[in-house]
Protein backbone atom coordinates (compact mmCIF):
# COMPACT_ATOMS: atom_id res chain seq x y z
CA UNK A 1 0.00 0.00 0.00
CA UNK A 2 1.69 3.63 -0.81
CA UNK A 3 1.74 5.12 2.35
CA UNK A 4 2.92 9.00 1.48
CA UNK A 5 5.66 10.67 1.58
CA UNK A 6 6.15 11.82 4.26
CA UNK A 7 7.45 15.68 5.93
CA UNK A 8 7.67 18.01 2.39
CA UNK A 9 10.53 20.49 2.69
CA UNK A 10 9.07 23.70 3.92
CA UNK A 11 9.64 26.49 6.40
CA UNK A 12 6.42 27.52 7.34
CA UNK A 13 5.22 26.26 10.48
CA UNK A 14 1.69 25.64 9.52
CA UNK A 15 2.96 23.66 6.15
CA UNK A 16 5.33 21.45 8.19
CA UNK A 17 2.93 20.05 10.78
CA UNK A 18 -0.10 19.14 7.71
CA UNK A 19 2.73 18.09 5.30
CA UNK A 20 2.36 14.92 6.81
CA UNK A 21 -0.79 14.13 6.55
CA UNK A 22 -2.25 12.29 3.19
CA UNK A 23 -5.74 14.23 1.54
CA UNK A 24 -6.78 12.21 -1.07
CA UNK A 25 -9.49 13.99 -3.75
CA UNK A 26 -11.63 11.53 -5.68
CA UNK A 27 -12.64 13.87 -8.83
CA UNK A 28 -11.02 16.89 -10.44
CA UNK A 29 -14.25 18.94 -11.79
CA UNK A 30 -14.90 22.03 -10.28
CA UNK A 31 -15.23 21.42 -6.29
CA UNK A 32 -12.01 18.63 -6.56
CA UNK A 33 -9.80 21.04 -8.38
CA UNK A 34 -10.45 23.57 -5.65
CA UNK A 35 -9.63 21.48 -3.23
CA UNK A 36 -6.85 20.51 -4.47
CA UNK A 37 -5.67 23.62 -5.44
CA UNK A 38 -6.28 24.99 -1.98
CA UNK A 39 -5.29 22.48 -0.14
CA UNK A 40 -1.47 21.07 -2.04
CA UNK A 41 0.58 23.91 -0.20
CA UNK A 42 -0.43 22.55 3.16
CA UNK A 43 -1.12 18.56 2.90
CA UNK A 44 0.55 16.03 0.94
CA UNK A 45 -2.32 16.08 -1.59
CA UNK A 46 -3.08 13.50 -4.30
CA UNK A 47 -5.93 14.23 -6.68
CA UNK A 48 -7.36 11.23 -8.84
CA UNK A 49 -9.28 11.93 -11.78
CA UNK A 50 -10.78 9.46 -14.47
CA UNK A 51 -9.26 11.95 -16.94
CA UNK A 52 -6.16 14.05 -17.04
CA UNK A 53 -7.91 17.44 -17.45
CA UNK A 54 -10.38 20.18 -15.59
CA UNK A 55 -13.28 20.95 -17.84
CA UNK A 56 -15.09 23.63 -17.78
CA UNK A 57 -18.34 22.25 -18.44
CA UNK A 58 -20.41 25.53 -18.76
CA UNK A 59 -18.58 26.28 -22.08
CA UNK A 60 -19.03 22.52 -23.51
CA UNK A 61 -22.49 23.21 -25.36
CA UNK A 62 -20.42 25.47 -27.66
CA UNK A 63 -17.97 23.05 -28.66
CA UNK A 64 -20.62 21.34 -30.84
CA UNK A 65 -21.31 24.26 -33.00
CA UNK A 66 -17.48 25.76 -32.81
CA UNK A 67 -15.11 22.38 -31.92
CA UNK A 68 -12.17 25.07 -31.24
CA UNK A 69 -13.67 25.93 -28.92
CA UNK A 70 -12.77 22.84 -26.54
CA UNK A 71 -9.48 24.26 -26.25
CA UNK A 72 -10.64 27.35 -24.45
CA UNK A 73 -12.26 25.13 -21.44
CA UNK A 74 -9.67 22.30 -20.80
CA UNK A 75 -6.73 22.53 -19.03
CA UNK A 76 -4.07 19.82 -17.86
CA UNK A 77 -4.19 19.20 -13.79
CA UNK A 78 -0.90 18.77 -14.21
CA UNK A 79 -0.51 22.36 -15.16
CA UNK A 80 -2.49 24.17 -12.36
CA UNK A 81 -1.34 22.14 -9.62
CA UNK A 82 2.60 22.86 -8.37
CA UNK A 83 3.22 19.61 -5.55
CA UNK A 84 -0.59 17.71 -5.63
CA UNK A 85 0.12 14.71 -6.88
CA UNK A 86 -2.27 13.51 -10.08
CA UNK A 87 -3.61 9.77 -10.77
CA UNK A 88 -5.37 9.52 -13.99
CA UNK A 89 -7.70 6.31 -13.04
CA UNK A 90 -11.03 5.51 -11.33
CA UNK A 91 -11.46 4.72 -7.60
CA UNK A 92 -13.73 1.90 -7.42
CA UNK A 93 -13.87 1.35 -3.85
CA UNK A 94 -13.26 3.84 -0.54
CA UNK A 95 -13.04 2.46 3.33
CA UNK A 96 -12.65 4.77 6.28
CA UNK A 97 -8.85 5.14 5.50
CA UNK A 98 -8.09 4.19 1.70
CA UNK A 99 -9.00 4.10 -1.44
CA UNK A 100 -8.66 1.31 -4.31
CA UNK A 101 -8.30 2.31 -8.02
CA UNK A 102 -9.31 -0.13 -10.98
CA UNK A 103 -6.09 -1.57 -10.90
CA UNK A 104 -6.47 -2.78 -7.27
CA UNK A 105 -3.81 -0.34 -5.62
CA UNK A 106 -4.99 1.04 -2.64
CA UNK A 107 -3.64 4.19 -1.68
CA UNK A 108 -4.20 5.23 2.61
CA UNK A 109 -5.53 8.64 3.05
CA UNK A 110 -5.68 11.04 6.69
CA UNK A 111 -8.26 12.86 4.50
CA UNK A 112 -11.07 11.85 1.53
CA UNK A 113 -12.71 13.75 -0.53
CA UNK A 114 -14.87 12.86 -2.57
CA UNK A 115 -15.69 15.14 -5.57
CA UNK A 116 -16.94 12.53 -8.34
CA UNK A 117 -19.62 14.74 -9.61
CA UNK A 118 -22.34 13.33 -12.13
CA UNK A 119 -22.83 12.24 -15.30
CA UNK A 120 -25.77 12.33 -17.72
CA UNK A 121 -28.25 9.98 -17.97
CA UNK A 122 -28.26 7.41 -21.06
CA UNK A 123 -31.69 5.47 -21.09
CA UNK A 124 -30.97 4.61 -24.41
CA UNK A 125 -28.14 2.71 -25.61
CA UNK A 126 -28.07 3.22 -29.05
CA UNK A 127 -24.79 4.54 -30.33
CA UNK A 128 -26.54 7.63 -32.72
CA UNK A 129 -27.72 9.41 -29.40
CA UNK A 130 -25.62 12.33 -27.95
CA UNK A 131 -24.29 12.49 -24.43
CA UNK A 132 -23.99 16.01 -23.89
CA UNK A 133 -21.41 15.78 -20.80
CA UNK A 134 -18.21 15.06 -22.88
CA UNK A 135 -16.76 17.95 -24.71
CA UNK A 136 -14.51 15.71 -27.02
CA UNK A 137 -17.80 13.56 -27.66
CA UNK A 138 -19.45 16.42 -28.93
CA UNK A 139 -16.72 17.70 -31.12
CA UNK A 140 -16.91 14.27 -32.72
CA UNK A 141 -20.19 14.59 -33.73
CA UNK A 142 -19.76 18.37 -35.24
CA UNK A 143 -19.17 16.99 -38.63
CA UNK A 144 -22.71 14.81 -38.47
CA UNK A 145 -24.47 17.86 -37.12
CA UNK A 146 -23.09 19.74 -39.97
CA UNK A 147 -25.20 17.18 -42.16
CA UNK A 148 -28.15 16.72 -39.92
CA UNK A 149 -31.46 18.40 -41.40
CA UNK A 150 -33.44 17.56 -38.36
CA UNK A 151 -32.65 17.66 -35.04
CA UNK A 152 -34.33 16.03 -31.94
CA UNK A 153 -33.63 17.15 -28.17
CA UNK A 154 -34.99 15.20 -25.43
CA UNK A 155 -35.15 17.68 -22.30
CA UNK A 156 -36.10 21.06 -22.18
CA UNK A 157 -33.79 21.95 -18.90
CA UNK A 158 -31.33 24.17 -18.56
CA UNK A 159 -29.06 22.06 -21.11
CA UNK A 160 -31.81 21.47 -23.63
CA UNK A 161 -32.69 25.01 -23.97
CA UNK A 162 -29.37 26.09 -24.31
CA UNK A 163 -27.86 23.44 -26.60
CA UNK A 164 -31.23 24.54 -28.69
CA UNK A 165 -30.15 28.00 -28.78
CA UNK A 166 -26.39 27.64 -29.85
CA UNK A 167 -27.49 25.20 -32.40
CA UNK A 168 -30.63 27.52 -33.85
CA UNK A 169 -28.40 30.68 -33.59
CA UNK A 170 -25.23 28.79 -35.40
CA UNK A 171 -27.62 27.63 -38.20
CA UNK A 172 -30.45 28.55 -39.76
CA UNK A 173 -31.55 25.82 -42.03
CA UNK A 174 -31.81 23.09 -39.21
CA UNK A 175 -35.42 21.95 -38.13
CA UNK A 176 -34.93 21.51 -34.51
CA UNK A 177 -37.52 19.57 -32.12
CA UNK A 178 -36.99 19.62 -27.95
CA UNK A 179 -39.65 17.17 -26.11
CA UNK A 180 -40.16 18.10 -22.56
CA UNK A 181 -41.66 15.83 -20.25
CA UNK A 182 -43.14 19.09 -18.31
CA UNK A 183 -45.59 21.98 -19.08
CA UNK A 184 -42.50 24.76 -19.08
CA UNK A 185 -39.25 24.81 -20.03
CA UNK A 186 -36.36 25.92 -17.38
CA UNK A 187 -39.48 24.78 -15.06
CA UNK A 188 -37.31 25.46 -11.83
CA UNK A 189 -36.57 29.34 -12.59
CA UNK A 190 -38.40 32.15 -13.04
CA UNK A 191 -41.45 32.93 -15.03
CA UNK A 192 -39.71 35.52 -17.04
CA UNK A 193 -37.15 33.88 -17.93
CA UNK A 194 -39.35 30.74 -18.86
CA UNK A 195 -41.12 32.95 -21.51
CA UNK A 196 -38.14 34.79 -22.71
CA UNK A 197 -36.44 31.35 -22.85
CA UNK A 198 -39.62 29.92 -25.26
CA UNK A 199 -40.12 32.98 -27.04
CA UNK A 200 -36.15 33.18 -28.12
CA UNK A 201 -36.39 29.59 -30.03
CA UNK A 202 -39.76 29.79 -31.23
CA UNK A 203 -38.67 32.68 -32.68
CA UNK A 204 -35.53 30.91 -33.95
CA UNK A 205 -38.14 28.14 -35.65
CA UNK A 206 -37.20 25.84 -32.82
CA UNK A 207 -40.36 23.46 -32.46
CA UNK A 208 -41.30 22.82 -28.48
CA UNK A 209 -43.37 19.64 -27.60
CA UNK A 210 -44.37 20.09 -23.73
CA UNK A 211 -46.11 17.20 -21.44
CA UNK A 212 -44.78 14.40 -23.90
CA UNK A 213 -41.99 11.67 -23.66
CA UNK A 214 -39.82 9.76 -26.10
CA UNK A 215 -39.83 6.69 -24.84
CA UNK A 216 -38.77 4.30 -27.68
CA UNK A 217 -36.20 4.84 -30.86
CA UNK A 218 -37.22 3.09 -34.36
CA UNK A 219 -34.73 3.18 -37.08
CA UNK A 220 -34.21 7.61 -37.85
CA UNK A 221 -37.60 8.56 -35.71
CA UNK A 222 -38.82 8.33 -32.17
CA UNK A 223 -41.57 7.31 -30.86
CA UNK A 224 -43.32 9.16 -27.62
CA UNK A 225 -45.73 7.82 -24.97
CA UNK A 226 -48.53 9.81 -26.67
CA UNK A 227 -47.82 7.25 -29.83
CA UNK A 228 -46.61 10.37 -32.42
CA UNK A 229 -43.54 9.99 -34.50
CA UNK A 230 -40.78 12.41 -34.55
CA UNK A 231 -38.21 11.80 -37.20
CA UNK A 232 -34.42 13.02 -36.67
CA UNK A 233 -31.06 12.73 -37.82
CA UNK A 234 -29.29 12.96 -35.16
CA UNK A 235 -30.62 13.18 -31.36
CA UNK A 236 -29.56 14.92 -28.17
CA UNK A 237 -30.29 13.60 -25.01
CA UNK A 238 -30.49 15.94 -22.24
CA UNK A 239 -32.53 14.36 -19.41
CA UNK A 240 -30.62 15.34 -16.37
CA UNK A 241 -28.06 14.31 -14.19
CA UNK A 242 -26.81 10.39 -12.11
CA UNK A 243 -24.66 10.73 -9.64
CA UNK A 244 -20.90 8.93 -9.98
CA UNK A 245 -21.39 6.60 -6.66
CA UNK A 246 -20.40 2.76 -7.78
CA UNK A 247 -17.11 3.41 -5.69
CA UNK A 248 -19.52 3.77 -2.56
CA UNK A 249 -21.42 0.37 -2.68
CA UNK A 250 -19.34 -1.86 -1.62
CA UNK A 251 -18.75 -0.02 1.84
CA UNK A 252 -21.03 2.80 2.04
CA UNK A 253 -24.49 1.70 0.21
CA UNK A 254 -26.51 3.18 3.46
CA UNK A 255 -24.69 6.23 3.09
CA UNK A 256 -26.44 6.90 -0.66
CA UNK A 257 -30.02 8.56 -0.40
CA UNK A 258 -32.46 7.04 -2.35
CA UNK A 259 -31.25 9.15 -5.84
CA UNK A 260 -27.79 7.55 -4.94
CA UNK A 261 -26.56 11.03 -4.09
CA UNK A 262 -24.44 11.09 -0.61
CA UNK A 263 -25.91 11.64 2.57
CA UNK A 264 -23.55 14.77 4.42
CA UNK A 265 -23.48 16.47 7.44
CA UNK A 266 -23.92 20.25 7.38
CA UNK A 267 -20.13 20.18 7.87
CA UNK A 268 -20.51 18.50 4.10
CA UNK A 269 -19.05 15.25 6.10
CA UNK A 270 -19.82 11.85 5.50
CA UNK A 271 -22.20 10.39 8.14
CA UNK A 272 -20.05 8.77 10.77
CA UNK A 273 -16.71 9.08 9.48
CA UNK A 274 -14.83 12.44 10.80
CA UNK A 275 -12.07 12.21 7.93
CA UNK A 276 -14.02 12.23 4.77
CA UNK A 277 -15.95 15.06 3.21
CA UNK A 278 -18.06 15.57 -0.07
CA UNK A 279 -19.07 18.66 -2.15
CA UNK A 280 -19.62 18.98 -5.23
CA UNK A 281 -22.79 17.58 -7.09
CA UNK A 282 -22.87 13.80 -5.27
CA UNK A 283 -24.23 15.23 -2.43
CA UNK A 284 -27.63 15.23 -1.17
CA UNK A 285 -27.64 18.78 -0.91
CA UNK A 286 -31.50 20.27 -1.85
CA UNK A 287 -30.11 23.02 -4.28
CA UNK A 288 -29.29 23.44 -8.33
CA UNK A 289 -26.63 21.03 -8.99
CA UNK A 290 -24.37 23.95 -10.51
CA UNK A 291 -20.50 24.85 -10.64
CA UNK A 292 -20.85 28.03 -8.57
CA UNK A 293 -22.82 25.24 -5.67
CA UNK A 294 -19.95 23.10 -5.95
CA UNK A 295 -17.17 25.69 -5.33
CA UNK A 296 -19.13 27.05 -2.51
CA UNK A 297 -18.77 23.38 -1.00
CA UNK A 298 -15.90 22.82 -1.64
CA UNK A 299 -14.91 26.07 0.48
CA UNK A 300 -16.60 24.95 3.56
CA UNK A 301 -14.60 21.43 3.01
CA UNK A 302 -11.28 23.13 2.58
CA UNK A 303 -12.31 25.22 5.73
CA UNK A 304 -13.05 22.29 7.88
CA UNK A 305 -10.07 20.03 7.37
CA UNK A 306 -8.07 22.68 8.02
CA UNK A 307 -9.83 22.94 11.35
CA UNK A 308 -9.69 19.73 12.30
CA UNK A 309 -6.07 20.12 12.26
CA UNK A 310 -6.41 22.91 14.12
CA UNK A 311 -8.70 21.93 16.58
CA UNK A 312 -11.28 24.29 15.50
CA UNK A 313 -14.90 24.32 15.14
CA UNK A 314 -15.87 23.17 12.05
CA UNK A 315 -17.91 25.40 9.80
CA UNK A 316 -21.59 24.68 8.53
CA UNK A 317 -22.73 24.53 4.93
CA UNK A 318 -26.00 26.53 3.96
CA UNK A 319 -27.76 26.23 1.00
CA UNK A 320 -28.79 29.29 -0.94
CA UNK A 321 -30.19 30.12 -4.66
CA UNK A 322 -27.67 30.89 -6.45
CA UNK A 323 -27.66 33.50 -9.46
CA UNK A 324 -28.01 31.66 -12.49
CA UNK A 325 -27.06 32.57 -16.19
CA UNK A 326 -28.10 31.15 -18.75
CA UNK A 327 -26.65 31.41 -22.79
CA UNK A 328 -29.29 31.27 -25.84
CA UNK A 329 -26.22 31.44 -28.50
CA UNK A 330 -23.08 33.69 -28.37
CA UNK A 331 -25.12 36.80 -27.51
CA UNK A 332 -28.20 36.30 -25.58
CA UNK A 333 -29.00 35.08 -22.43
CA UNK A 334 -30.89 35.07 -19.07
CA UNK A 335 -29.42 36.08 -15.59
CA UNK A 336 -31.66 34.53 -13.29
CA UNK A 337 -31.61 36.14 -9.39
CA UNK A 338 -34.50 34.87 -8.34
CA UNK A 339 -36.28 38.15 -7.98
CA UNK A 340 -35.10 39.97 -10.79
CA UNK A 341 -34.26 38.34 -14.35
CA UNK A 342 -31.76 40.25 -16.99
CA UNK A 343 -31.91 39.38 -20.21
CA UNK A 344 -30.35 39.90 -23.70
CA UNK A 345 -27.03 41.04 -24.20
CA UNK A 346 -25.78 41.24 -21.13
CA UNK A 347 -25.69 38.15 -18.93
CA UNK A 348 -24.48 36.03 -22.89
CA UNK A 349 -21.21 38.64 -22.37
CA UNK A 350 -21.19 37.48 -18.33
CA UNK A 351 -21.35 34.05 -19.51
CA UNK A 352 -18.11 34.29 -21.53
CA UNK A 353 -16.61 36.89 -19.24
CA UNK A 354 -16.55 34.24 -15.81
CA UNK A 355 -15.31 31.30 -18.57
CA UNK A 356 -12.88 33.39 -19.90
CA UNK A 357 -11.82 34.41 -16.25
CA UNK A 358 -12.20 31.14 -14.42
CA UNK A 359 -9.85 29.57 -17.21
CA UNK A 360 -7.78 32.24 -17.18
CA UNK A 361 -7.02 31.70 -13.05
CA UNK A 362 -6.04 28.41 -14.18
CA UNK A 363 -3.98 28.89 -16.74
CA UNK A 364 -2.07 31.38 -15.00
CA UNK A 365 -1.51 29.56 -11.85
C1 LIG B 1 -23.84 20.53 -20.44
C2 LIG B 1 -23.77 21.14 -19.07
C3 LIG B 1 -23.85 22.52 -18.91
C4 LIG B 1 -23.74 23.10 -17.64
N1 LIG B 1 -23.81 24.44 -17.52
C5 LIG B 1 -23.64 25.01 -16.31
C6 LIG B 1 -23.64 26.43 -16.15
O1 LIG B 1 -23.82 27.17 -17.12
N2 LIG B 1 -23.42 26.94 -14.91
C7 LIG B 1 -23.22 26.15 -13.82
O2 LIG B 1 -22.99 26.69 -12.71
N3 LIG B 1 -23.26 24.80 -13.91
C8 LIG B 1 -23.46 24.22 -15.13
N4 LIG B 1 -23.49 22.85 -15.25
C9 LIG B 1 -23.38 22.04 -14.03
C10 LIG B 1 -21.93 21.92 -13.59
O3 LIG B 1 -21.13 21.51 -14.67
C11 LIG B 1 -21.82 20.91 -12.44
O4 LIG B 1 -22.66 21.32 -11.40
C12 LIG B 1 -20.38 20.83 -11.96
O5 LIG B 1 -19.56 20.32 -12.99
C13 LIG B 1 -20.27 19.94 -10.72
O6 LIG B 1 -18.93 19.90 -10.32
P1 LIG B 1 -18.36 18.65 -9.50
O7 LIG B 1 -16.96 19.02 -9.16
O8 LIG B 1 -19.28 18.30 -8.41
O9 LIG B 1 -18.39 17.42 -10.48
P2 LIG B 1 -17.93 17.19 -11.99
O10 LIG B 1 -17.66 18.47 -12.68
O11 LIG B 1 -18.95 16.26 -12.53
O12 LIG B 1 -16.54 16.44 -11.84
C14 LIG B 1 -16.44 15.16 -11.30
C15 LIG B 1 -15.14 14.52 -11.74
O13 LIG B 1 -14.98 13.29 -11.05
C16 LIG B 1 -14.54 12.30 -11.97
N5 LIG B 1 -14.93 10.99 -11.43
C17 LIG B 1 -16.17 10.48 -11.27
N6 LIG B 1 -16.13 9.26 -10.69
C18 LIG B 1 -14.83 9.00 -10.48
C19 LIG B 1 -14.12 7.90 -9.91
N7 LIG B 1 -14.77 6.83 -9.45
N8 LIG B 1 -12.78 7.95 -9.85
C20 LIG B 1 -12.10 9.04 -10.31
N9 LIG B 1 -12.71 10.11 -10.85
C21 LIG B 1 -14.05 10.09 -10.93
C22 LIG B 1 -15.22 12.69 -13.27
O14 LIG B 1 -14.57 12.17 -14.39
C23 LIG B 1 -15.09 14.22 -13.22
O15 LIG B 1 -13.85 14.63 -13.74
C24 LIG B 1 -23.60 22.26 -16.50
C25 LIG B 1 -23.54 20.87 -16.66
C26 LIG B 1 -23.62 20.31 -17.92
C27 LIG B 1 -23.57 18.81 -18.08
Amino acid sequence: MDQGHGLLANKDPFIFIFSMKRVIVIGGGFAGSYVARELENKFNVTLIDSKDYFEFTPGILRTIVEPEHIKKIQILHTHYLKKAKVIVGCVKKITSNDVTLEDNKKIHFDYLVICSGSSYNVPFKEKDIIKVTRAEHLRDRYNDLCKAKEILIIGGGLVGVELAAEICTHYNDKKITIIHSKEKLIERNHEKAIKYAERFLKKKGVKIIYGERAIQKKKNFFLTDKGNKLKSDMIFLCTGITPNYDFMESNFSLSLNEKNQIIVNEHLQLIGENNIFVAGDITDRLEEKTAQNAERQAKIVVKNIIALENKNNLVSYHSKKTPIVISLGKYNGILDLGKFVLMGFIPALLKSFIEIKEMRKLKQS
